[in-house]
């Protein structure tokens, strides 16, 4: 039998430890402090924040850490061990598309937090960074890295870093990805991996911003959320998000609303757009009732009813959104087949993870059908990460 592959997340000072060693080999000296921020895994609500939905997302217990040192002389330099290549250049040049690649993720927050009046133009920073969070897997390592630098950023500026104060930095996030890393996501990863709390999923009303923590505590209903990363790349970047996303916009120009959410009669929405329009409201819409539908559920109690509706929300995305994959297909549909009470793929699609959520005594059975389908298919050898509701960003 093949053996599953699991990711156990590191001890967060050990991932600390790590950061602040590449910290003093690049730039020699301490950092003046350090800070984290977890992936995440959205439970329910997918491809609808950028259409005013509801999603419901939680933070992991994995991390990405950096290490950071005020500057006085408004350059940024940037390394990872993610990559080993350092990027530094003067934060007055930062612009749509500059830096390009990964360093655009870190000085797209200052480029943010400067436009916003939040950073003084002299100010510059020295950053090393080290994460447990997958890369490109889905899990939100892009908002992880974005969070736990702008964090850093206003605490080094003396500004408020309670949920008030998070606001703007969780702003400056989705800008810095948006239009600074040129990937065209919507709010939801940047808002989780600042405000979400242990033990709960986080409630988010895409419309306002208006969030809700709700209690989540898989083991006390006798089961375990698996995540399946299927080592399939997502590649969002590449044109169908945005794609989808203007799909939407399409809708709603047709239908007369300013989102989705704001269309009344969902049926007789879908009956008035042509194909794929139609296809793409339905998902929007319908996930949009799913995610009111599973939060009813926790708020009662009941996880071991979500089954269902992760299983309708699955076949949402393959069949109507069309943003499933092989990979992610071949992984719910194992888990299911092995004793999973539900299972979807979870973030942006096109590969990245899938979630299951199965009964304690069928773990080993769920995860080991997921590896043997994968591997009878050709396909890559996902990995399995534990799911614990974690925490938000915060100072070490
Ligand atoms: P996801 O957020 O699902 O992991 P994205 O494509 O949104 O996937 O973001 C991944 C990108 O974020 C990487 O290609 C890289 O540019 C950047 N990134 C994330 N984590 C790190 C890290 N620890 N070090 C350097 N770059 C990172
Ligand atoms: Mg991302």
């Amino acid at each position: 039998m093949t053996a599953a592959r699991w990711v156990v997340p590191a001890e967060e000072r050990t991932v600390a430890d790590t950061a602040e060693a590449l910290f003093r080999s690049t730039f020699g000296g301490a950092a003046d402090g350090v800070w984290a921020a977890p992936g995440r895994v959205n439970l329910i609500g997918e491809h609808v924040d950028y259409a005013g939905g509801l999603v419901l997302p939680f933070a992991l217990p994995y991390v990405t850490v950096v290490a950071v040192r005020v500057r006085d002389d408004g350059i940024l330099h940037a390394v990872s061990t993610h990559t080993g290549e350092s990027w530094r250049g003067a934060l007055a040049d930062v612009a749509p598309g500059h830096p390009s690649g990964w360093a655009a993720y870190v000085a797209g927050v200052a480029w943010a937090l400067r436009r916003s009046g939040l950073l003084t133009a002299g100010t510059g920073f020295e950053v090393a960074v080290h994460s447990t969070v997958p890369v490109g897997s889905g899990l939100s390592s892009s908002a992880a890295l974005e969070c736990a630098f702008a964090l850093a950023v206003a605490d080094l500026a003396g500004l408020p870093t309670d949920e008030s104060g998070r606001r703007p930095l969780i702003d400056a996030s989705i800008r810095a990805e948006n239009e600074i890393a040129g990937a065209s996501t919507g709010g939801m990863d940047q808002s989780v991996a600042m405000l979400a709390r242990p033990g709960h999923a986080l409630l988010l009303d895409c419309r306002d911003g208006a969030s809700r923590h709700v209690p989540l505590d898989f083991r006390s209903a006798g089961a375990r959320l698996v995540v399946v990363d299927t080592n399939a790349p997502h590649r969002l970047v590449d044109g169908q998000y945005g794609n989808r996303r203007a799909a939407v916009e399409k809708a709603c120009a047709d239908l007369g609303v300013a989102t989705l959410r704001d269309v009344a009669d969902a049926d007789a929405a879908v009956a008035a757009l042509s194909s794929p329009a139609a296809q793409r409201a339905r998902h929007v819409l319908g996930e949009i009732g799913r995610v009111r539908e599973v939060a009813d559920l926790l708020d009662r109690g009941r996880i071991a009813d979500l089954g269902d509706a992760l299983n309708r929300s699955h076949a949402s995305l393959r069949d109507d959104y069309e943003v499933s994959s092989v990979e992610l297909d071949s992984a719910v549909d194992a888990a299911v087949e092995a004793g999973a009470w539900g299972a979807r793929m979870t973030g942006g699609g096109f590969g990245g993870s899938a979630i299951a959520l199965v009964p304690l005594d069928r773990v080993d059975a769920v995860t080991e059908n997921i590896v043997r389908r994968a591997e009878s298919a050709s396909l890559p050898t996902p990995q399995f990460l534990s799911a614990e509701p974690s925490g938000s960003a915060h100072r070490l």
